[in-house]
């Protein structure tokens, strides 16, 4: 590795923070801001190794000395991840959290020619957090500068997003994509690169069996839609066992499954030439149409109703009994359903 050369996309934006690199005018807070997996985190760390590589390479950075490895290895003590604290049930980024950093960048680096204090996701900072980084977010210390990573910037405070300068983040091509899954081997590039909508992190974790996962659990959800009350209820029981930490991505996996499924509906009955998410399963895609626009509309609010109801703390159960039969019964009104009620011989 050498440079950013082999970074997949996003041509404007390393150019134009490499540009601003080499001059030594990077500004002390960026807003990286676009698609989840898209490559944002990766380019982040990238320009932390490229400002303290010290190294031949030009452009910056080699990745083979010393700071540029300990930054890939993720122990340079002067470039600080700020995630959410995986131990906790919602992932927020606490405000002692944001304390903790704001301290550090107080003090001197440790060595580094520029500190880098990466914040991702930025959305998971709620207000308190995110204004108790608001003063060193503004006029942090020489030396020192942040990268806020976000998917939604919208959702930041305007007084966080006014302090950063915003490098906007876009899908990779297609094509560009499976050419880069290919070179890593990978099976059914084609399929993974258009399921992953342009972002080569997503399309990674699908290639890493989650693809076939994920299809599976669709299969399921389709077959207890296709069932009646019991089997819904059933299978509430059966995704929603166990601790709230345990239960909350397999239902968060679901809706993003209604969520694609309902994307795919649209761009079908609109006779777009947009790719499936589900091209898969096209049966299932024309049966989702029949939806179209209205019962798009509902299902689409019933799933956006769900995802505020895990934030509220609502139990799994109860927001999954409900959502999945607003979604049956959305489907039981479709031509298809009516026919398949009628009988063969009726049709
Ligand atoms: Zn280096």
């Amino acid at each position: 590795m050498s440079g950013m050369a082999d970074i997949l996309g996003h041509h404007a934006a390393t150019t134009r923070l490499w540009e601003a690199l080499a001059r030594d005018a990077l500004h002390h807070a960026y807003l990286f801001e676009g698609p989840e997996g898209v490559g944002k985190h990766t380019v982040a760390l990238r320009l932390a190794m490229a400002a303290n590589c010290t190294g031949e390479a030009d452009p910056p950075p080699c990745g083979t000395c010393p700071p540029c490895q300990q930054i890939r290895a993720g122990n340079h003590p002067d470039i600080l991840v700020l995630e959410p604290a995986a131990d906790r049930a919602t992932p927020i980024i606490s405000v002692d959290q944001v304390r903790e950093v704001v301290r550090i960048a107080g003090y001197h680096r440790y060595g580094a020619r520029r500190r880098f204090i990466l914040i991702d996701p930025a959305e998971a900072m709620l207000d308190a957090a995110a204004n108790a980084l608001l003063k060193t977010l503004e006029e942090p210390l020489a030396g020192t500068g942040f990268i806020l990573v976000a998917t939604h910037a919208s959702a930041l405070l305007p007084t966080v997003r006014s302090r950063c300068q915003r490098i906007r983040f876009s899908a990779v091509p297609e094509e560009a994509l499976q050419a880069w899954l290919e070179d890593r081997g990978i099976q059914e590039a084609g399929i993974v690169a258009r399921a992953s909508l342009g972002c080569p992190g997503r399309a990674l974790s699908l290639a890493d069996g989650q693809l076939q996962a994920r299809h599976l659990l669709r299969d399921r959800l389709l077959a207890v839609l296709d069932g009646d009350i019991g089997d819904i209820f059933a299978w509430s029981v059966e995704l929603c066992s166990g601790k709230r930490q345990q239960w909350r991505p397999r239902v968060a996996e679901v809706l993003d499954i209604i969520d694609d499924l309902l994307r795919d509906a649209v761009v079908y009955a609109g006779g777009g030439s947009a790719p499936l998410l589900n091209a898969d399963a096209p049966e299932v895609v024309a049966m989702w149409a029949q939806l179209w626009p209205d019962g798009v509309t509902r299902c689409g609010e019933a799933v956006a109703e769900a995802r505020e109801q895990i934030e509220r703390n609502v139990a799994g159960r109860t927001l999954m009994d409900a959502l999945l039969s607003r979604v049956a019964k959305e489907l039981g009104t479709t031509p298809e359903a009516r026919l398949r009620r009628l009988g063969p011989d009726r049709a």
